[in-house]
């Protein structure tokens, strides 16, 4: 699902995903592995960097260090298929017309989006110009986008998850609202699209079923492969380093 840019250097993808905190990342993941081309760019200001130790994050039992955890979630956006740019993105404009798609202007080139998911706590003045309806943080003073249960703001085609539409304070939060408005996208563009699982092989079979869209069935030896692949990719993060 790719179009033409009508400019020259733009990067396009069919998800466009502004910020890559918790949310953004979440989100990435979800919309990379159901297929669309996301591509990620975010500025590297996650509110989470703020923090001294993630302590409330479902898996960690002793915590693990803020900018740990960004490493990882970065790393599985791009293990999910996402691309991902350092950069600021300055403003978002539809192509051509209500029907478009979206163009953005970040400190470093265009991008080209059918659709476009932001993440991107506290800034959301690049939508100005594409007309997203914003509104304040309850009992704040904080921008944030305005959204129906789903994700879905004022203009059809961009969504919005994440702190900066008004969740709890907590990345585990975001990062599940970043999973539930990406999956609210793919199943807009893919109304067939089951789940995002990966089961043992003959799984559905079992059931006299076909394995659905988005299911992923794997044998014994893919099993043993992947298990073998995460215990080494989990512990370079956890290796000590000089630098920490
Ligand atoms: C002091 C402090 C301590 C905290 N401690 C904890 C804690 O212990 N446990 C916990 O669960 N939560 C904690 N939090 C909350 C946690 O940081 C947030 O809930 C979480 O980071 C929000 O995730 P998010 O992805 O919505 O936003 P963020 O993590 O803030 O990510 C926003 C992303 O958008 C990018 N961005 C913004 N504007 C642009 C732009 N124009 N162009 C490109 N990129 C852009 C940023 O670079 C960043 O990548 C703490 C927060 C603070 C302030």
């Amino acid at each position: 699902m790719t179009a033409e840019t009508g400019h020259e250097d733009a990067t396009s993808c069919d998800v466009l995903v502004v910020g890559g905190g918790p949310a953004g990342c979440s989100a990435g993941v979800f919309t990379a592995r159901a297929g669309l081309e996301t591509h990620i760019v975010e500025h590297r200001r996650s509110l989470l960097r703020k923090s001294a130790h993630l302590e409330n994050y479902l898996g960690f039992p002793d915590g693990v260090r803020p900018q740990t955890f960004l490493e990882i979630a970065r790393d599985h956006a791009r293990t999910a298929g996402c691309t991902y740019e350092t950069a600021t993105v300055e403003s978002v404009e539809r192509t051509d017309g209500d029907a478009g798609r979206f163009r953005a202007a970040t400190t470093d080139g265009v991008i080209d989006a059918a659709f476009v998911l932001v993440a991107s706590w506290s800034d959301c003045s690049f939508l100005e110009a594409v007309g997203v309806e914003t509104g304040i943080e309850e009992g704040g003073h904080v921008p944030i986008v305005e959204i129906d249960d789903d994700g879905r703001t004022s203009v059809e085609g961009i969504y919005a998850a994440g702190r900066l539409t008004d969740q709890h304070h907590q990345a585990i939060v975001n990062a599940g609202h970043g999973a539930h408005v990406a999956l609210a996208l793919v199943r807009d563009v893919r109304p067939s699209y089951y789940n995002d699982w990966v089961v043992p092989e003959g799984y559905y079979e079992a059931y006299d079923r076909a394995v659905p869209d988005g299911v992923e069935a794997i044998d014994h030896e893919e099993r043993e492969r992947r298990l073998e692949r995460s215990r080494r990719t989990m512990r370079t993060y956890f290796a000590e380093r000089p630098e920490e």
